[in-house]
């Protein structure tokens, strides 16, 4: 008999949940998972072996999951199409949803190991940009949370979002092989894999009843295989699943190649084939037109229905009441195809009449708008997407044209408005206007924050909300209190439960206000202090250990983490850091409050303004950092690669959060919320969900600046002459005549003029306008910092007043005003 891991005992390895039930059950997984003993194990031996535990406990609620979807007649599921899932860790939020935490550790901990360091040396699955894939990843967990059942169908892309390091300033990206040690929480589902279809021709035929149908021959099959990884709520007992595709060769050789002696050409149609979920394209606002991007996205979203349709003939349940199944979400633009898609699947593949199949269709859908950028519009040349997508294309086509003729009836004469609301752009070249296609087919539409739908009612999609009024809604945005409080920030966690009880975790909205009463008890004001610094401290080691830069843990911790753009004004920031470095340095002995200011966030890799600003940041660190006459009192640090997985250091760490975005450019935000229920004070504009979180928080504790969104309108309608503002705020000019002069560039005057002849010459996102009010602002913040107790109070308002930014209360948003879906718990 070989030696085994001495399982002596009657506990069951794979649900015992108790400590002596675990450790049995990790050095189980460890001997035959791994094939490890304690003595061989590595790190990520030792991951693996808690990981499968894990998972073992979560597969009765996963597998009654499957079940409660695949069982129930009168059951409706969302179905949330979204091309990214930025999941974030998957360990520790699994541990904390089971609420094992404790006798793990303790089961650890006799095996010399800590949960803490196996949980933070996880690798995240990047498979988002930023905020958009971040935030389906928060609906999956509120989901799974209250109760409501739901499939998530994404891309399996094999790299995620780059790495980014950074040389000399510069970012520089690496690919993220995220699967390179596997990934214990997915399971791959061979037997629902499908096959999709691309490129080739249509053809018209008479079926057997006589009518004419089109048939689509496509040139090209490839099999999408679906990649499971469960979603479980918080408490443990209701779970979901995230379901992403990924693309294999339908036959892995082409015999005929192969037998005449071609290897090389034999497994090409395989290397082709898995290029479509190869990589996430790393652009966060403006799209694409690169035809495998809408090679991905149809990709997934005719897997997707597919495997939904699947589920429907599996429940011997009719065609046309499909959307009495499912709900479907599409989360922007990128899953739009999917009306066309539908419609192909059920008059082409089902012989459905087109109105009984468009009334199906509408009834399934809803989108999400997330953008005000006109340029992250995405659009599709007609002859890009009618090559990849023929009988699409001639879909949308008789889709338009029925639009468009009600739309004539309604509007007799109004040739200007058809050609505004038509699917098709026919300025040259002629495009499909996906955010059209998603708007005619969705029974609603919603925008992601207050100010954010109204823009979009009144300004981007004005003539859609004068023909459909009804469709349109506002869902704001919200962040999941597990992950970005419960998780990321114990500490404060166990404070908050030591005065509110533990109800907070899953139902926030109704709870955390009870907080508010605390918030001028000097013995809890105190202990909110500690748990700060803490927290600061914590990310201060961190620097220290990457970036060897010191982070004074009493300094006020002012941050700005988020993709890089224009838009979002880092260069604003920068601005205002050389605007104090020049005050310090014309009186080195005036008193100044030790402010560390910390930035994060990567930068498309061809966003050439984008990455000279991260260039910009580094080289104003290297000077201000260094400088003796700052004494360490004004610190400048960039955060590299920040990810999910950085972002739960860095809330909780934050005193000061930087929302600070141009007035109606930001959709919402999200980060803006996980920076507040962690006890940031915002110093922002009035943009996204800023307007509202102001609302809740009080004016007294938020501190505004900028222009407003119709201010904004004003000014550029007056003409906008940033030069006007230099030439008249001295203060400004210097700042930018530092920068223009080389004082951050060691002399060299070119490096950094595209970034000072923009903001003279054009300064699209008016930071020029916005600063003088920035400057003001900073003054009124540094003042309020140095009232400690006034300070506090506003800290702890904000978490207590922040309840609504739950995305539980999103998702019950949906539930009530989109899906008609009743959530089964909370
Ligand atoms: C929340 C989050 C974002 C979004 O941040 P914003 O400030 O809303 O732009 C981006 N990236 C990551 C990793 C996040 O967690």
């Amino acid at each position: 008999m070989p030696k085994g891991p001495g399982n002596k005992s009657c506990h069951n390895v794979r649900t015992d949940c108790t400590a002596p039930g675990l450790r049995q059950a990790v050095l189980d997984n460890l001997y035959y998972v791994s094939g490890n003993t304690p003595v061989t194990a590595s790190a990520q031996d030792w991951y693996d072996a808690v990981a499968y535990c894990v998972r073992d406990r979560m597969l009765k609620a996963w597998n009654e999951g499957i079940e409660r979807i695949t069982k129930a007649l009168d059951l409706r599921a969302v179905a949330y199409l979204s091309a990214e899932f930025l999941i974030g860790p998957q360990l520790g939020s699994n541990v904390l949803a089971l609420g094992i935490a404790e006798p793990l550790r303790e089961a650890l901990a006799t095996l010399g190991q800590d949960l803490d360091a196996i949980v933070d040396g996880e690798h995240e699955p990047g498979l988002g940009n930023g905020g958009l894939g971040r935030l389906a990843a928060c609906y999956m967990d509120s989901m799974a949370t209250l109760g409501v059942p739901a499939i998530g169908y994404g891309i399996h892309y094999e790299f995620g979002m780059f790495t980014q390091t950074i040389r000399d300033g510069w970012q520089v990206e690496m690919a993220d092989k995220w699967l390179r040690q596997g990934f214990p929480w997915e399971i791959v589902q061979h037997e629902f894999a499908v096959e999709v279809g691309l490129g080739g021709s249509t053809e018209t035929f008479l079926d057997a009843g006589g009518r004419l149908r089109v048939r689509w021959n496509p040139e090209k099959r490839i099999l999408a295989v679906p990649h499971d990884i469960p979603v479980i709520g918080y408490g443990g007992t209701f779970c979901n699943v995230l379901r992403l595709w990924s693309a294999e060769a339908v036959d892995a050789f082409d015999f005929g190649s192969f037998s005449s002696g071609d290897y090389g050409k034999a497994v090409e149609e395989k290397i082709l084939s898995e290029t479509i979920s190869k990589v996430l394209y790393p652009n966060d606002e403006p799209y694409q037109g690169k035809v495998l991007r809408l090679g991905q996205q149809y990709f997934f979203v005719s897997a997707s229905l597919r495997d939904m349709l699947r589920v429907q003939q599996m429940l011997g349940k009719p065609l046309d009441t499909f959307h009495t199944t499912f709900a479907i979400q599409l989360n922007d633009t990128h899953p739009a195809v999917a009306v066309a898609e539908l419609m192909r699947l059920l008059v082409d593949g089902h012989g459905m009449e087109w109105e009984r199949a468009w009334a199906v269709t509408t009834k399934c859908f809803s989108y999400t708008n997330h953008t005000l950028l006109p340029e992250a519009l995405e659009k599709w040349p007609v002859e890009l997407f009618g090559g990849l997508l023929p009988r699409h294309l001639e879909i949308i086509y008789e889709i338009n044209r029925r639009f468009l003729e009600e739309v004539r009836a309604a509007y007799p004469g109004d040739e200007g408005l058809a050609a505004r609301l038509s699917l098709i752009d026919e300025a040259s070249p002629r495009s499909v206007r996906m955010a059209h296609l998603a708007v005619v087919g969705s029974h609603a539409v919603n925008g992601v924050a207050a100010l954010h739908t109204e823009l979009l009612k009144t300004h981007v999609m004005q003539d859609f909300a004068a023909l459909t009024p009804q469709k349109f809604c506002n869902v704001t945005n919200g962040v999941t209190p597990r992950r970005f409080l419960a998780l990321c920030n114990p500490r404060l966690a166990a404070c908050i439960t030591s005065r509110i009880g533990p109800a907070w975790i899953n139902r926030f909205e109704e709870e955390i206000g009870k907080l508010e009463a605390f918030a001028d008890d000097p013995g809890f004001q105190a202990q909110w202090r500690g748990i700060k610094r803490e927290n600061k401290a914590a990310l201060s080691a961190l620097a220290e250990k990457h970036l060897g830069v010191a982070l004074n843990p009493d300094a006020v911790f002012d941050v700005q983490v988020k993709r890089v753009h224009e838009y979002k004004r880092q260069h604003l920031n920068i601005l205002r850091v050389i605007a104090l470095y020049s005050a310090i340095k014309r009186d080195p002995g005036a008193e100044f409050s030790p402010l560390a200011v910390l930035f994060g966030g990567k930068a498309a890799p061809g966003y050439f303004m984008a990455k000279r600003v991260i260039k910009l940041i580094h080289n104003v660190a290297q000077v201000i950092n260094g400088d003796p006459d700052v004494g360490g009192r004004l610190t400048v640090a960039y955060i590299p690669n920040f990810n999910v997985r950085v972002g739960q250091v860095v809330y909780p760490a934050a005193d000061i959060s930087q929302q600070i975005s141009l007035a109606g450019k930001e959709a919402s935000g999200t980060g803006n919320m996980k920076f507040g229920i962690n006890g940031a004070v915002t110093m922002g504009t009035l943009d996204g969900a800023n307007v509202e979180m102001r609302q809740c928080v009080g004016e007294e504790n938020f501190f505004l600046f900028g222009l407003t969104a119709p201010e904004v309108v004003e000014v550029k309608r007056n003409g906008y002459d940033p030069r006007a503002y230099a030439a008249t705020d001295p203060v400004l000019g210097q700042a930018l005549d530092m920068i223009a002069s080389g004082a951050f560039s060691a002399g060299d005057r070119e490096i950094f003029r595209p970034i000072v002849d923009n903001l003279l010459y054009q300064d699209e996102y008016m930071v020029l306008a916005d600063f003088a009010s920035y400057m003001h602002c900073q003054a009124l913040v540094m003042e309020a910092c140095r009232d400690t107790a006034r300070f506090t109070r506003m800290s702890i308002l904000n978490v207590a007043r922040l309840g609504k930014f739950s995305s539980d209360r999103s998702i019950r948003d949906y539930c009530r005003d989109i899906w008609n879906i009743t959530p089964e718990l909370g």
